[in-house]
């Protein structure tokens, strides 16, 4: 008996081995924002091996066909005519960041705005060089989102998709916020500063944040201070096609910005 009661022994151990590294404490995204604006939108990462990385995230689509959300494992795609699909594993993704969500930062949050909103993570969690991964389960007053429609070859820069986006306003609506704030360093790769994608508890709409009202909140986070990885795209990134020499910055901040405020 003693031989099967070994082998059993060291086949749970294995089990174990593979399930117990974790994969906290590590953001990995797909290609980099740059890319993004320059107009790459041609995937080739499946949502699949993205979850292998994470399970909570956000980014975009195969031909920058909506929103991304990754909540509790569960790819949302939020559309251009404001509806909420699940796309399947097969489905590419151009650009998106995940993190294997492990909160170890919790907070009631009350009465703010955006602004208020970041100045409040800053303070929960002041390193600015860190990652964090941030889940708000809210009940909002109101909150603006957008989302982006899927563009055909050849493709134009994410500067003049963005004059045409759909924008959508919501009263009185609770949902999920799904954020990252990444480090300064990141520039080029990532959103420097925060970023995040809502959607609703029914989980029928969101976006891409603009702005937001927020009567309450219950906060986690996930602060990642280990591994930022970055996967590159293999066929689509030459510097024949593209050229990644520009500081996009301007770009970027054109992109991010809630243009129905800017006068
Ligand atoms: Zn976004």
């Amino acid at each position: 008996m003693k031989a099967p009661f070994l082998f059993s022994l060291l086949l749970l151990l294995g089990v174990t081995a593979c399930q117990s590294p974790r994969q906290s404490n590590q953001v990995t995204q797909v290609a980099t924002i740059d890319g993004l604006l320059a107009g790459i939108y041609d995937g080739e990462v499946t949502l699949a091996e993205i979850r292998e990385a994470g399970d909570f995230g956000l980014g975009t689509y195969q031909a920058l066909d909506g929103e991304m959300l990754l909540l509790d494992g569960i790819f949302y795609q939020v559309k251009d005519d404001g509806s909420v699909h699940l796309p399947p594993p097969e489905t590419l993704s151009p650009f998106v960041a995940v993190v294997d969500f492990d909160p170890t930062l919790y907070a009631e949050l009350e009465d703010m705005n955006l602004e208020e909103l970041k100045n409040q993570l800053d303070e929960l969690a002041p390193d600015q060089n860190q990652f964090v991964a941030i889940r708000i389960e809210g009940d909002f007053a109101s909150i603006r989102t957008r989302s982006v429609p899927a563009q055909s070859k050849p493709y134009p820069p994410l500067t003049e998709v963005v004059k045409t986006q759909p924008v959508f306003n919501f009263e009185n609506v609770e949902g999920t916020l799904v954020g990252l704030r990444c480090p300064p360093y990141v520039k080029g790769l990532n959103v420097p500063g925060y970023h995040f994608h809502f959607i609703t508890r029914d989980r029928d709409a969101g976006g891409h944040l603009l702005a937001l009202e927020m009567r309450s909140g219950q906060l986690s986070a996930d602060t990642v201070h280990e591994t930022f990885t970055v996967l590159l795209p293999k066929n689509t990134m030459h510097s024949d096609d593209v050229n990644l020499s520009h500081d996009r910055s301007h770009a970027l901040e054109a992109v991010e910005k809630d243009s129905t405020e800017v006068k």
